[in-house]
């Protein structure tokens, strides 16, 4: 039974506000939720069918579908139809310059470094407006089958997206009237739909394996406490089932002999025989031989030959499959389930090769299109607090921090905290009458920033005028449960603040946080070292400029000799900063504290004698 609720203020019941999962594919997207029966449920809205193809058309009179309607326009009107907008998701001009081809709309850019826009006719939009409107549909969608508004939900991505792309999804659920509750990963999602991990006890390693129309990706996941950790991902952003239609459909041209180069002009047959094509693989399923005629070409083929014609395809998805075990680095025997997901593991030699890979019968009860909704609608009924035994974190495999004086990472959350966290430190000023910090935040396990990986900078700006060391700014770290982390800095005394969350332009794979962490063990010992040469030096800095700024001010209520001595030593310490010799640093500094600290003490009498008579020193 669904909870009711009484609106206090209307006297009405109220159904407990849904929360829907959404697979928010390249291909195909589509929508889940937790039926009555406490039983995930993909939505079908009007018999208009479960699965929504993600594409966007734009008609010359401004009107947008999304869809199975828009999908007709890939043949008639290419440029204003948006497809695979998932491939542009926060990324950069630069990180898709190759695959330009690709794309039959126009990707542009004016700076390299940061996110692509699409042009369609003289407007331009960005892959988060693109994603909104196919999240839009699959809200409206879902308010129409379920007759209450939707507002809520889950949204999955694949387990290799980086912040930058995550934060993009977010954005376009927000954009779509969503309230994003979590990120998750497709294969988590996965997993939960056929109930592994579901069960806080249990400890697992599980392969997941997806297969889609233009993508493969496989992941290896430790489950943990209810903890789903990716231990590493692989696979191809560029092969699919479409590659196994194309298989196909080159074998036909081959057997009936036709000029490839001819057939590309003919769009229309060229589309006919690639329908005809997909329509035969998925027969395969139940048939063993296709004999049929488009026009005077003969589409003949039968099971064996389709086995042929894509098993290298196959074997390139097993030896990504091969990578990402020694990625993890894990042996076949130390997997426990393998699940399979996407529309192209259907295909019968695909289930034999995966399953003789791992050498275990692989999870495919559960239709493959469908299995990440409702794994996301699992977890959004786990959200919505309906299934309280079950707690879902996930870890940050690298340290948050961020840049102090000298260029050293101080770390504020460190690797393997279970999100969400939250974090933070106080802060203050290295020079009088400071009034912009500049704060940079890093990821890494390095001592130095330069060997970390810059994610955000900005200037808190605005402090007012105070001696060096007299602000205080909080500087908080928020990791919420997507990874994605919120950086809030505030000067206490002035309750100036600044905000900002992390989007960086460049993603980070896994073999790069492994290089990062093998790189922080290898170097650890020089780290430590300089790092303390480092916060030696910064010391002395700061006594430099401390003792100088006194002289400037205070230098009436010493002796010129004492002047002349302090100015000496002070030129010593800062001669002595460069030799990197950590102890002489030390040692210097000890030397002209000890010297300079009775005039401090004499200032002080000063000070309070003055303030005795009602007068006051500077
Ligand atoms: P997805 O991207 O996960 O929606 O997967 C779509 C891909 O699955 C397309 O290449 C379809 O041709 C393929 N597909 C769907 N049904 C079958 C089937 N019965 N046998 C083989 N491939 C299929």
């Amino acid at each position: 039974m669904a909870k009711v609720s009484i609106n206090l203020a209307t006297g009405s019941l109220q159904k407990d506000e849904i929360i829907v999962g959404i697979d928010l594919g390249t291909t195909n997207s589509l929508v889940a939720f937790i039926d009555p029966d406490k039983n995930p449920k993909v939505i079908n809205d009007a018999g208009k069918g479960v699965l929504v193809p993600s594409v966007v058309h734009f008609s010359e009179a401004g009107d947008i579908t999304v869809g199975n309607e828009a999908k007709e326009y890939l043949i008639t009107d290419p440029q204003n139809t948006v497809f695979s907008v998932k491939r542009l998701l926060g990324r950069s001009y630069n990180d898709i310059e190759n695959y330009e081809d690709f794309f039959s709309y126009k990707v542009i850019d004016d700076n390299t470094e940061s996110l692509v826009k699409i042009k369609v006719g003289d407007k331009f939009y960005t892959p988060i407006e693109l994603s909104a409107l196919i999240l839009k549909e699959l809200k409206e969608r879902a308010e129409h089958a379920l007759k209450t508004p939707v507002n809520r939900a889950v949204i999955t991505v694949p387990a290799y997206f980086n912040d930058s792309q995550r934060q993009a999804t977010r954005d376009a659920g927000k954009l779509a009237g969503l309230d994003v509750l979590r990120i998750v990963n497709e294969p988590t999602a996965a997993s939960l739909a056929y109930g592994i991990g579901l069960n806080p006890d249990e400890t697992k390693t599980i392969a997941v394996y997806d297969l889609g129309g233009g993508t493969f990706d496989v992941s290896i996941l430790q489950i943990q406490n209810g903890i789903f950790e990716v231990l590493s991902t692989n696979g191809d952003t560029f092969l699919g089932g479409d590659d196994f239609d194309r298989a196909i459909i080159d074998y036909w041209i081959e057997k009936n002999q036709l000029d490839k180069s001819e057939l590309i002009k003919n769009r229309e047959l060229a589309q006919q025989l690639r329908l005809k094509a997909e329509e035969s693989k998925k027969a395969f399923s139940h048939q063993s031989l296709v004999n049929e005629k488009i026009g005077d070409i003969w589409c003949t083929l039968d099971r064996n030959t389709f086995n042929e014609l894509i098993l290298t395809k196959v074997q390139q998805t097993i030896d990504c499959c091969r990578n990402a075990l020694r990625d993890a680095g894990l042996t076949i025997t130390d997997i426990d389930e393998v699940i399979m997901v996407g529309g192209s593991t259907r295909t019968a030699l695909v289930k034999t090769m995966v399953a003789e890979f791992f050498e275990r019968p692989v999870h495919d009860d559960l239709n493959p299109d469908e299995v990440v909704a409702l794994g996301a609608a699992i977890q959004a009924d786990i959200l919505a607090g309906n299934r309280r035994d079950i707690l879902l974190l996930d870890v940050t495999p690298l340290s948050l921090g961020i840049e102090t004086m000298g260029g050293l990472m101080d770390v504020i959350i460190p690797r393997n905290s279970k999100v969400p966290t939250k974090a933070g430190r106080q802060y203050t000023t290295s020079i009088d009458g400071q009034a912009n910090m500049k704060i940079s935040v890093y990821q890494g396990e390095r001592d130095l920033v330069k060997e970390n990986r810059k994610l955000a900078e900005f200037d808190l700006k605005g402090i007012p005028g105070m001696p060096a060391g007299f602000p205080k700014v909080d500087i908080n770290f928020l990791l919420n449960a997507d990874g994605i982390l919120k950086i809030q800095a505030m000067e206490l005394r002035s309750g100036v603040k600044q905000e900002v969350e992390v989007t960086p332009t460049y993603g980070i794979t896994d073999d790069q946080v492994e290089q990062m962490l093998m790189d922080s063990i290898t170097h650890a010992q020089d780290d430590v070292s300089q790092r303390m040469l480092i916060e030696a030096r910064t010391e002395g800095e700061q006594m430099v400029y401390t003792v100088e700024r006194f002289l400037q001010k205070n230098g009436a209520y010493l002796e010129i000799a004492e002047i002349s001595t302090t100015q000496q030593k002070v030129n010593t310490l800062k001669e002595v900063l460069s030799s990197g010799e950590k102890d002489l640093i030390h040692k210097t500094i000890d030397d002209l504290n000890e010297y300079t600290r009775p005039f401090a003490e004499r200032l002080m009498d000063v000070a309070i004698s003055t303030a005795m008579k009602g007068k006051s020193i500077e």
